[in-house]
């Protein structure tokens, strides 16, 4: 019989020792390299297994990002608005009037939400029938609509079942309806914020010109009609005075406070206007005005007041404020790509998280952060957003909505100041920080993920 395998296992009283040694520096060995893997590997691979299924997910069009839409909600406005447009551009030769079939989550919150509102600006000016079917929860998706173009004498002539499935995003049961917005699919070589930076470095670009070299050439035009809007809803929103619809009965604050601030002492005033600059685009958004999702209309405030503020207080050009916009579009991409910008998925830490995010690397881009610093603000911008609930009272877009655009603008300028103080160099990353963000999400209970069952909602 051989012996040699029973010598290995069961070695003899002199080479006991000896081998044990070897196995315990073996094992030393083993339990270091896991730690510097875990490290130095393990949070990428991690991170883009999880999160970006091995780097397969690569980014698309900072476009997504920014969409002009009528608030208060991308899934209960924007995206019925879309339809009922595209419906009627469709049909506008052959309906004389409208009937639209609203199913599911749509018939059960879209009186609140303006959903009504929002689809009959779509089909006008010709007349609309609202059908809201809540016990009709259709098996594709809960937000289902019919639309029914009828000739004079009521007769069907045309119809389309389309659902509403978030962002502002279509689907019928054969597809996804294009959103028509340039380039498609995937532009962008990277994924993670630490291949970009490491790209960006090589290459000696900045933020601004990588987005600019990965779109194409209708990337300024697309952001200046946002910035256009952007500013057009600001001054709207400093102008409207009045109480919100709903059943809140919150009034708007915006004029108010605007009238106010100018008041104030100069350092006090800036930030005063900050706040009015913020309430203005979220108290349009609760309305069911015209807003740009930034990077959703719930959050679609803070970007805005920031960029306002810096032109109107710094004298920041539109140019540089379209750049700043570039870089910004860039990190919630990346926020959108590896976790989620959903308040539904992940608490209001992934919306107003990463709209504080994107506020705060724009005005750091501007006033001229590094690379580095730049990456700090947007990691410092989430970290400190983590944990943060969704729970909207009777499911408006407006408590605690409308004030937390505000508190995560003055936030994003805090933290800009943070920033540009420091050398750049800190601990988190800003991918390790969106992991994070995206695992805390899931450990949410649902309560605190846009349900409006827990927390500031539930009735005292
Ligand atoms: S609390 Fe919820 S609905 Fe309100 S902004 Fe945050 S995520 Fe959106």
């Amino acid at each position: 019989m051989d012996n040699s395998w029973t010598f290995v296992f069961f070695p003899e009283e002199r080479y006991e020792k000896k081998l044990f040694c070897v196995f315990e520096v073996f094992c030393i060995f083993a339990v270091y390299s896991w730690i510097w893997f875990y490290e130095e590997v393990a949070d990428t691979l991690f991170l883009t297994s999880c999160l970006g299924l091995l780097n397969c997910l690569k980014m698309e069009t900072i476009k997504k990002i920014y969409k002009i839409g009528l608030g208060p909600s991308s899934s209960h406005t924007m995206g019925p608005h879309r339809a009922a447009t595209m419906f009627a551009a469709r049909t506008k030769n052959t309906a004389t009037r409208y009937r639209v079939t609203l199913y599911g989550s749509l018939a059960a919150t879209g009186r609140g939400h303006h959903t009504d509102m929002a689809i009959t600006r779509g089909l006008a000016p010709k007349e609309v029938e609202i059908l809201w079917r809540a016990d009709i929860v259709k098996p594709f998706h809960t937000n289902g609509m019919l639309f029914e173009a009828l000739d004079a004498d009521g007769g069907v002539v045309d119809q389309w079942l389309v659902y509403s499935i978030g962002g502002g995003y279509l689907a019928t049961e054969e597809g996804e309806v294009p959103l028509g917005i340039t380039p498609e699919g995937e532009v962008y070589p990277h994924n993670t914020m630490r291949d970009i930076m490491e790209h960006i470095d090589r290459e000696g670009l900045s933020f601004w010109e990588y987005v600019e070299q990965c779109e194409d050439g209708t990337l300024w035009m697309y952001l200046e009609e946002m910035w256009q809007q952007m500013q057009q809803t600001i001054e709207e929103g400093l102008q409207d005075d009045r109480v919100i619809a709903g059943g809140l009965h919150l009034r708007s604050k915006a004029h108010q406070y605007f009238v106010r601030a100018s008041g104030f002492k100069p350092s006090l005033q800036s930030r005063a206007l900050v706040i009015a600059y913020a309430l203005a685009t979220s108290e349009q958004n609760a309305c069911g005005a015209k807003i740009v999702t930034a990077p959703t209309c719930g959050s679609s405030g803070v970007l805005p007041a920031v960029l306002y503020h810096l032109k109107k207080n710094h004298g920041f050009s539109d140019r540089e404020i379209l750049r700043a916009m570039a870089t910004a579009g860039l990190f919630a991409n990346v926020i959108k790509t590896n976790a989620t910008i959903s308040g539904a998925e992940a608490g209001c830490q992934a919306e107003v998280g990463s709209a504080c995010v994107m506020a705060a690397v724009a005005s750091n881009q501007l006033f001229g952060g590094s690379p580095k610093q730049i990456e700090y603000a947007a990691e410092m911008a989430m970290e400190h957003n983590l944990g943060l609930t969704c729970d909207p009272l009777c499911g408006l877009v407006q408590i605690p909505c409308i004030e937390r655009n505000a508190m995560a603008a003055l936030r994003a300028l805090d933290i800009n100041i943070y920033a540009m103080m420091s050398d750049g160099r800190h601990i988190i990353s800003f991918d390790k920080v969106v992991r994070t963000m995206k695992l805390t999400g899931h450990d949410l209970p649902s309560l605190y993920k846009e349900t409006s069952l827990g927390g500031l909602a539930l009735d005292d």
